[in-house]
């Protein structure tokens, strides 16, 4: 028998063309940026063990690599340098022959469409691995404010577009602003990671960039992962200082974060960065033959999408890129 139902939802998942017409949010190359590792201690690229399909590059690995992320249609990078030398001060990030600069020429000389952004922040630079110099083993915030305006302005005078600081340091959006002012990089936007948490899914990163904290944490500046209205304070006033864009960091842990900050700032662009963990789990549950790394994969990046995220920076960047050239 029939029940007399005033309405069948199951209708309109009959076929795959009304699924797809129906589909509320959608995802595109476009909307992806590729975190990339550029490193001045090897020659040639090495796997990072710790994330699956993930390099660190040399300088002489930039050519395939930007080549590829073009014709993938991805159109912007995340740079993160691996230096050489490692100090107190963490001052090779400053130097405008420093690694990331030098990428950042490099990339622009290869291909000069790239939007190009530059992750600033001294934690790989500094010997003790804290986002910023210390003072009796604590960070000196506004002394690293200071390094904060010259590491953007030796990034920007390299060509960056978008500078992305890191550290979570109060007034570090201010700080950037003048300092880019003061040297007439008037349209050097900042993505700032307004919104990061210390959290335990960047455990692979460690590797990849080679600046876990030699003591301690950082819990002292990164927000406490129980807490949801610090995250808009920690927006609202990025956003006050002149943030162009703001980033929310992890992804997956912190939906709930990405769309409170969409309704409260409907109007700024938001990013959100499905980090090193969220990938590398995903990884090995499908190499484990646990899930299905296509369907996970375009699952969590849909979920990121709908809770309010305009730009995604994932590893899976390429990964969802070839997906998408394949969908018809
Ligand atoms: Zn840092």
């Amino acid at each position: 028998m029939n029940y007399d139902l005033p309405l069948r939802l199951k209708r309109l998942r009959q076929t795959s063309a009304s699924r797809t017409m129906l589909q509320e949010t959608r995802l595109h190359p476009q909307q992806f940026i590729a975190p990339l590792f550029i490193s001045e201690l090897i020659g040639s690229k090495q796997a990072i063990k710790s994330m699956p399909g993930q390099f660190q590059l040399s300088l002489a690995d930039l050519p395939a690599e930007i080549e590829e992320l073009s014709s993938l249609g991805i159109p912007a990078v995340l740079l993160f340098g691996i230096p050489r030398h490692k100090d107190a001060h963490g001052s090779s990030a400053l130097q405008d022959d420093g690694i990331v600069q030098q990428a950042i020429r490099q990339i622009r000389a290869i291909n000069k469409d790239m939007l190009i952004i530059s992750d600033l922040c001294f934690c790989e630079y500094t010997d003790h691995g804290h986002c910023g110099v210390l003072k009796n083993d604590v960070i000196d915030n506004d002394k690293t404010l200071h390094l904060l305006g010259e590491q953007a302005v030796s990034h920007a005078k390299a060509g960056a577009d978008w500078i992305a600081p890191s550290s979570m340091t109060d007034g570090m959006v201010a700080a950037i602003r003048q300092a880019l002012d003061a040297a007439v990089f008037n349209n050097t936007a900042i993505l700032s990671y307004a919104v990061k948490y210390s959290s335990a899914f960047y455990g692979p990163f460690r590797e990849a960039a080679q600046g876990a904290p030699q003591f301690g944490d950082r819990k002292t500046y990164q927000m406490n992962p129980a807490n949801s209205h610090e995250a808009v304070r920690e927006a609202a006033l990025d956003l006050d200082e002149g943030a162009d864009l703001i980033m929310v960091k992890p992804a997956m842990n912190y939906l709930d974060i990405i769309y409170k900050l969409k309704q409260h700032f409907p109007e700024v662009p938001l990013c959100a960065y499905q980090v090193s963990g969220e990938y590398s789990m995903l990884k090995y549950a499908a190499q484990a033959g646990l899930m299905d790394e296509q369907h996970t994969m375009i699952e969590s990046l849909l979920a990121i999408k709908r809770a309010g995220a305009d730009l995604i920076i994932s590893y899976f960047a390429k990964d969802f890129a070839r997906w998408h050239a394949n969908q018809r």
